[in-house]
């Protein structure tokens, strides 16, 4: 009965780009646990201007401030790489966060990673050179997308790096002159993955490292079995072993 009621519910969404998942200010109605997408986090700056602060994909969660008791979105959460997640009703994660520990510890674990990223990123955004802060979010997105080969538009590149369009333009020049990466069009290939971890700042390695602390090196930016996916991941399995394709159960639990 219990496991029924927590997985009623949880099923794989697609991420459609640019669709908004919650919005600052927001109720956060739905969990979400990337399995090959990646998800923005924009915060609103004065005028029309925003922020990227942060990037979710397979290795985490979108609605962090849920674990801790707070249900309104700080920020917009935009899908900016299409593909799937699973979807957990909000009211659903907290039950299980206030009954299951080793849950809590795992996700307690992500907010802690959560968190020093965006630390990372206050420090990046005020201290890094534009091209060196884009290859650090090039390969965040890489790693998150997992593939080389992804589409940012230009717009949006401005709105990661919170510069104007000519700055993306000199930064992507720059790293295109040097053969690391290959950008026409807002595709973007990345040919030389070590060279542009040489050209990124610090902040890319601060990051894996603290991740691979906390988390795990299983998981280091690229595995959800690692992460809390995990514990979504089973307990939707455990449902589709209850029930057939059309809610029906088809084995005894
Ligand atoms: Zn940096």
């Amino acid at each position: 009965m219990a496991r029924r009621r927590l997985t009623a519910g949880q099923v794989p969404v697609d991420l459609i780009v640019p669709e908004i998942l919650s919005d600052a200010g927001e109720r956060i109605r739905h969990v979400y646990f990337p399995i090959d997408g990646f998800i923005s986090l924009i915060t609103p700056a004065k005028g029309r201007r925003q922020l990227e602060i942060g990037l979710v994909g397979s290795e985490g969660m979108l609605g962090v401030p849920l674990l801790l008791g707070v249900s309104i979105s700080p920020f917009r959460a935009m899908v900016q790489g299409g593909g799937r997640a699973w979807r957990v009703d909000a009211a659903t994660l907290q039950q299980e966060i206030m009954s299951n520990a080793g849950v809590r510890a795992t996700l307690n674990r992500y907010l802690y990673v959560f968190l020093a990223q965006l630390m990372q990123t206050s420090t990046c955004t005020r201290f890094h050179r534009i091209d060196a802060r884009l290859a650090r979010w090039l390969l965040m997105t890489r790693d998150r997308a997992h593939t080389d080969h992804f589409h940012l538009t230009h717009e949006f590149l401005a709105l990661m790096l919170g510069v104007r369009r000519v700055g993306v333009t000199r930064a992507a020049t720059a790293l295109q002159r040097r053969e690391l990466i290959r950008y026409r069009r807002g595709d973007i290939s990345v040919l030389d993955v070590r060279g542009l971890e040489r050209a990124a700042c610090a902040c890319y390695a601060v990051d894996k490292g603290i991740y691979a602390r906390i988390i795990g090196s299983k998981g280091a930016q690229q595995g959800a079995a690692a992460s809390a996916t995990a514990f979504v991941t089973a307990r939707v399995e455990n449902s589709m072993e209850c029930y057939g394709e059309n809610g029906a159960m088809s084995r005894s639990q």
